[in-house]
Protein backbone atom coordinates (compact mmCIF):
# COMPACT_ATOMS: atom_id res chain seq x y z
CA UNK A 1 0.00 0.00 0.00
CA UNK A 2 1.06 3.46 -0.81
CA UNK A 3 1.64 5.29 2.44
CA UNK A 4 0.83 8.93 0.36
CA UNK A 5 -2.21 7.40 -0.23
CA UNK A 6 -3.30 5.30 2.92
CA UNK A 7 -6.92 2.89 3.06
CA UNK A 8 -7.85 -0.27 4.15
CA UNK A 9 -6.26 -3.47 2.77
CA UNK A 10 -8.74 -5.41 1.11
CA UNK A 11 -8.18 -9.35 2.01
CA UNK A 12 -10.91 -11.46 -0.71
CA UNK A 13 -11.52 -15.20 -0.04
CA UNK A 14 -12.18 -17.29 -3.03
CA UNK A 15 -13.67 -20.62 -1.98
CA UNK A 16 -14.00 -21.96 -5.52
CA UNK A 17 -16.05 -24.94 -6.01
CA UNK A 18 -15.25 -26.19 -1.97
CA UNK A 19 -17.17 -26.13 1.22
CA UNK A 20 -20.82 -27.29 1.39
CA UNK A 21 -23.01 -24.78 3.51
CA UNK A 22 -22.76 -25.90 6.47
CA UNK A 23 -19.18 -26.13 6.25
CA UNK A 24 -19.28 -22.61 5.08
CA UNK A 25 -21.09 -21.23 8.43
CA UNK A 26 -19.06 -23.44 10.42
CA UNK A 27 -15.89 -21.20 9.25
CA UNK A 28 -18.23 -18.20 9.25
CA UNK A 29 -18.68 -18.60 12.41
CA UNK A 30 -15.02 -19.22 13.52
CA UNK A 31 -13.51 -16.17 11.68
CA UNK A 32 -16.79 -13.88 12.70
CA UNK A 33 -15.79 -14.85 16.49
CA UNK A 34 -11.77 -14.46 16.40
CA UNK A 35 -9.99 -10.92 16.89
CA UNK A 36 -10.02 -10.84 12.80
CA UNK A 37 -13.75 -10.67 12.67
CA UNK A 38 -13.96 -7.69 15.32
CA UNK A 39 -11.12 -6.01 14.05
CA UNK A 40 -11.71 -2.93 11.74
CA UNK A 41 -8.11 -2.19 9.82
CA UNK A 42 -8.75 -4.63 7.16
CA UNK A 43 -11.57 -5.08 4.70
CA UNK A 44 -12.50 -9.11 4.96
CA UNK A 45 -14.63 -10.70 2.30
CA UNK A 46 -15.71 -14.41 1.74
CA UNK A 47 -16.43 -15.62 -1.73
CA UNK A 48 -18.43 -18.85 -1.23
CA UNK A 49 -20.21 -21.50 -3.56
CA UNK A 50 -23.78 -19.89 -4.33
CA UNK A 51 -25.04 -22.58 -2.18
CA UNK A 52 -23.78 -21.55 0.77
CA UNK A 53 -24.42 -17.85 0.42
CA UNK A 54 -28.04 -18.04 2.13
CA UNK A 55 -27.21 -19.59 5.51
CA UNK A 56 -23.39 -17.51 5.60
CA UNK A 57 -25.20 -14.40 5.05
CA UNK A 58 -27.00 -14.50 8.56
CA UNK A 59 -23.77 -15.05 10.33
CA UNK A 60 -22.17 -12.55 8.88
CA UNK A 61 -24.72 -9.86 9.06
CA UNK A 62 -23.32 -8.94 12.57
CA UNK A 63 -19.59 -8.55 11.62
CA UNK A 64 -17.04 -6.54 9.55
CA UNK A 65 -16.86 -9.31 7.16
CA UNK A 66 -18.62 -9.33 3.89
CA UNK A 67 -19.97 -12.02 1.28
CA UNK A 68 -19.06 -12.00 -2.38
CA UNK A 69 -20.38 -13.95 -5.00
CA UNK A 70 -17.47 -16.25 -8.08
CA UNK A 71 -19.80 -15.16 -10.94
CA UNK A 72 -22.56 -14.30 -11.94
CA UNK A 73 -24.52 -13.67 -14.93
CA UNK A 74 -24.62 -10.33 -17.52
CA UNK A 75 -28.72 -10.60 -18.06
CA UNK A 76 -30.97 -9.43 -15.64
CA UNK A 77 -32.99 -12.94 -15.52
CA UNK A 78 -34.42 -15.48 -18.29
CA UNK A 79 -33.55 -18.48 -19.89
CA UNK A 80 -30.15 -19.30 -19.17
CA UNK A 81 -30.43 -22.62 -17.39
CA UNK A 82 -27.63 -23.11 -14.09
CA UNK A 83 -26.77 -19.43 -13.91
CA UNK A 84 -27.41 -16.94 -11.21
CA UNK A 85 -28.16 -12.67 -11.53
CA UNK A 86 -26.35 -9.70 -10.06
CA UNK A 87 -30.04 -9.46 -8.46
CA UNK A 88 -30.03 -13.11 -6.63
CA UNK A 89 -26.59 -12.15 -5.50
CA UNK A 90 -27.64 -8.69 -3.48
CA UNK A 91 -30.49 -10.78 -2.53
CA UNK A 92 -28.18 -12.68 -0.17
CA UNK A 93 -27.01 -9.34 1.13
CA UNK A 94 -23.91 -10.01 -1.29
CA UNK A 95 -21.57 -7.36 -1.94
CA UNK A 96 -18.68 -8.05 -4.22
CA UNK A 97 -18.50 -10.49 -7.08
CA UNK A 98 -15.29 -12.01 -8.99
CA UNK A 99 -15.59 -11.26 -12.15
CA UNK A 100 -13.63 -12.86 -15.24
CA UNK A 101 -11.24 -15.24 -13.02
CA UNK A 102 -8.80 -17.25 -15.18
CA UNK A 103 -11.09 -20.36 -14.13
CA UNK A 104 -13.86 -18.53 -15.75
CA UNK A 105 -11.68 -17.38 -18.67
CA UNK A 106 -9.69 -20.76 -19.60
CA UNK A 107 -12.76 -23.79 -18.19
CA UNK A 108 -15.78 -21.59 -19.67
CA UNK A 109 -14.27 -19.40 -22.38
CA UNK A 110 -15.39 -16.47 -21.37
CA UNK A 111 -13.75 -13.54 -23.28
CA UNK A 112 -13.37 -9.58 -22.15
CA UNK A 113 -16.54 -8.90 -24.38
CA UNK A 114 -18.89 -10.95 -21.88
CA UNK A 115 -17.36 -10.36 -18.94
CA UNK A 116 -17.42 -6.38 -19.82
CA UNK A 117 -21.31 -6.91 -19.78
CA UNK A 118 -20.89 -8.67 -16.54
CA UNK A 119 -18.94 -5.79 -14.46
CA UNK A 120 -21.43 -3.10 -16.21
CA UNK A 121 -24.14 -5.27 -15.11
CA UNK A 122 -23.12 -5.33 -11.41
CA UNK A 123 -22.34 -2.18 -11.03
CA UNK A 124 -25.52 -1.36 -12.07
CA UNK A 125 -27.22 -3.98 -9.12
CA UNK A 126 -24.67 -2.42 -6.67
CA UNK A 127 -22.45 -4.89 -6.71
CA UNK A 128 -18.84 -4.04 -6.45
CA UNK A 129 -17.04 -6.57 -9.30
CA UNK A 130 -12.96 -7.79 -8.40
CA UNK A 131 -12.38 -8.16 -11.70
CA UNK A 132 -9.45 -10.31 -12.33
CA UNK A 133 -6.92 -10.11 -14.73
CA UNK A 134 -3.65 -11.69 -15.44
CA UNK A 135 -0.87 -13.48 -18.17
CA UNK A 136 0.08 -17.04 -18.61
CA UNK A 137 3.07 -18.45 -18.27
CA UNK A 138 4.26 -18.33 -22.11
CA UNK A 139 2.65 -15.04 -22.02
CA UNK A 140 4.80 -13.74 -19.28
CA UNK A 141 8.04 -15.83 -20.42
CA UNK A 142 7.71 -13.81 -24.60
CA UNK A 143 7.52 -10.64 -22.64
CA UNK A 144 3.78 -10.63 -22.87
CA UNK A 145 2.90 -9.79 -19.80
CA UNK A 146 1.88 -5.72 -19.58
CA UNK A 147 0.18 -6.10 -22.67
CA UNK A 148 -2.20 -8.72 -21.87
CA UNK A 149 -2.86 -7.27 -18.55
CA UNK A 150 -3.64 -3.91 -20.32
CA UNK A 151 -5.91 -5.42 -22.79
CA UNK A 152 -8.31 -7.59 -19.96
CA UNK A 153 -8.11 -4.18 -18.44
CA UNK A 154 -9.17 -1.60 -21.29
CA UNK A 155 -12.07 -4.65 -22.97
CA UNK A 156 -13.02 -5.28 -19.37
CA UNK A 157 -13.38 -1.92 -18.38
CA UNK A 158 -14.64 -0.21 -21.68
CA UNK A 159 -17.73 2.13 -21.33
CA UNK A 160 -17.33 2.07 -17.36
CA UNK A 161 -17.63 6.02 -16.20
CA UNK A 162 -15.08 7.63 -14.22
CA UNK A 163 -17.87 8.10 -10.93
CA UNK A 164 -18.83 4.56 -11.13
CA UNK A 165 -14.84 3.59 -10.82
CA UNK A 166 -15.09 3.79 -6.79
CA UNK A 167 -17.08 0.76 -7.17
CA UNK A 168 -14.48 -1.04 -8.75
CA UNK A 169 -11.56 -4.10 -7.32
CA UNK A 170 -9.12 -5.26 -9.42
CA UNK A 171 -7.36 -8.44 -8.68
CA UNK A 172 -4.19 -9.18 -10.54
CA UNK A 173 -3.62 -12.65 -10.54
CA UNK A 174 -1.03 -14.12 -12.69
CA UNK A 175 -2.38 -17.55 -13.65
CA UNK A 176 0.83 -19.48 -13.53
CA UNK A 177 0.71 -18.48 -9.71
CA UNK A 178 -2.68 -19.94 -8.86
CA UNK A 179 -2.88 -22.63 -7.10
CA UNK A 180 0.64 -23.76 -7.76
CA UNK A 181 2.61 -23.07 -4.54
CA UNK A 182 4.71 -20.56 -7.22
CA UNK A 183 3.90 -16.96 -5.96
CA UNK A 184 5.03 -13.91 -8.05
CA UNK A 185 7.58 -12.27 -6.52
CA UNK A 186 6.74 -9.07 -4.33
CA UNK A 187 9.02 -7.18 -7.33
CA UNK A 188 7.57 -9.08 -10.02
CA UNK A 189 3.74 -8.19 -8.40
CA UNK A 190 5.01 -4.61 -8.18
CA UNK A 191 5.87 -3.88 -11.69
CA UNK A 192 2.80 -4.98 -12.92
CA UNK A 193 0.21 -3.73 -9.84
CA UNK A 194 1.75 -0.08 -10.73
CA UNK A 195 1.15 -0.41 -14.33
CA UNK A 196 -1.89 -1.19 -13.39
CA UNK A 197 -2.58 1.93 -11.59
CA UNK A 198 -0.89 3.72 -14.56
CA UNK A 199 -3.77 2.21 -16.89
CA UNK A 200 -6.58 3.22 -14.60
CA UNK A 201 -5.45 6.62 -14.10
CA UNK A 202 -5.49 6.69 -18.01
CA UNK A 203 -8.74 5.56 -17.69
CA UNK A 204 -10.58 7.34 -14.68
CA UNK A 205 -8.05 10.03 -13.89
CA UNK A 206 -8.52 10.31 -10.00
CA UNK A 207 -11.24 7.93 -9.54
CA UNK A 208 -8.87 5.60 -10.83
CA UNK A 209 -6.02 5.96 -8.65
CA UNK A 210 -8.36 4.89 -5.71
CA UNK A 211 -9.08 1.61 -7.09
CA UNK A 212 -7.81 -1.09 -4.97
CA UNK A 213 -5.32 -3.92 -6.68
CA UNK A 214 -5.39 -6.65 -5.17
CA UNK A 215 -2.54 -9.50 -5.52
CA UNK A 216 -3.27 -12.83 -6.28
CA UNK A 217 -1.85 -16.56 -7.30
CA UNK A 218 -0.29 -18.67 -4.05
CA UNK A 219 -0.49 -15.70 -1.26
CA UNK A 220 0.17 -17.46 2.42
CA UNK A 221 0.50 -15.98 6.10
CA UNK A 222 4.20 -16.88 5.07
CA UNK A 223 4.67 -14.26 2.34
CA UNK A 224 1.71 -11.95 2.75
CA UNK A 225 4.07 -9.16 4.51
CA UNK A 226 6.61 -8.81 1.43
CA UNK A 227 3.74 -8.77 -1.18
CA UNK A 228 0.82 -6.32 1.21
CA UNK A 229 3.85 -3.90 1.81
CA UNK A 230 4.39 -3.34 -1.78
CA UNK A 231 3.43 0.57 -2.62
CA UNK A 232 1.25 -0.47 -4.77
CA UNK A 233 -0.57 -3.64 -3.89
CA UNK A 234 -3.49 -3.29 -1.60
CA UNK A 235 -5.19 -6.47 -0.58
CA UNK A 236 -5.53 -9.95 -1.83
CA UNK A 237 -7.35 -12.36 -3.68
CA UNK A 238 -6.50 -16.09 -1.91
CA UNK A 239 -7.72 -19.42 -3.15
CA UNK A 240 -6.19 -22.06 -1.09
CA UNK A 241 -5.00 -20.32 2.08
CA UNK A 242 -8.94 -19.16 2.39
CA UNK A 243 -10.18 -22.45 3.30
CA UNK A 244 -8.98 -22.67 6.49
CA UNK A 245 -9.61 -20.45 8.75
CA UNK A 246 -6.40 -20.31 10.73
CA UNK A 247 -4.35 -19.81 7.60
CA UNK A 248 -6.82 -17.15 6.36
CA UNK A 249 -6.43 -15.78 9.98
CA UNK A 250 -3.09 -15.51 9.35
CA UNK A 251 -2.88 -13.23 5.96
CA UNK A 252 -5.58 -10.81 7.27
CA UNK A 253 -3.62 -10.56 10.62
CA UNK A 254 -0.52 -9.44 8.37
CA UNK A 255 -2.48 -7.01 6.61
CA UNK A 256 -3.69 -5.47 9.96
CA UNK A 257 -0.07 -5.29 11.47
CA UNK A 258 0.98 -3.35 8.31
CA UNK A 259 -2.55 -1.13 8.08
CA UNK A 260 -1.18 -0.07 11.85
CA UNK A 261 2.17 0.98 10.67
CA UNK A 262 0.85 2.83 7.42
CA UNK A 263 -2.81 3.87 8.40
CA UNK A 264 -2.34 3.86 12.41
CA UNK A 265 -5.54 1.78 12.11
C1 LIG B 1 -7.37 -17.65 -6.89
O1 LIG B 1 -7.82 -18.61 -7.49
O2 LIG B 1 -7.98 -16.56 -6.97
C2 LIG B 1 -6.14 -17.80 -6.13
C3 LIG B 1 -5.43 -16.75 -5.88
O3 LIG B 1 -5.82 -19.08 -5.73
P1 LIG B 1 -4.54 -19.52 -4.87
O4 LIG B 1 -4.42 -18.58 -3.71
O5 LIG B 1 -4.86 -20.93 -4.44
O6 LIG B 1 -3.35 -19.44 -5.77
Amino acid sequence: MNPQNPHKYLIVANWKMNKTASEGVDFAKKLAESSVGKQTGVNVVICPAFTALGAMSPILEESTIALGGQNMHSEAKGAYTGEVSAKMLRDHYVHYVILGHSERREYFKEDNAFINKKVKAALEASLKPILCVGEKLEEREAGKTLDVVKKQLEEGLAGIKAEQAEQLVIAYEPVWAIGTGKTATPEQAEEVHAEIKKILANLFGDKGVKVPVLYGGSMKPENAKELLEQPSIDGGLIGGASLEVKSFEGIITEASKLSKTIVGA
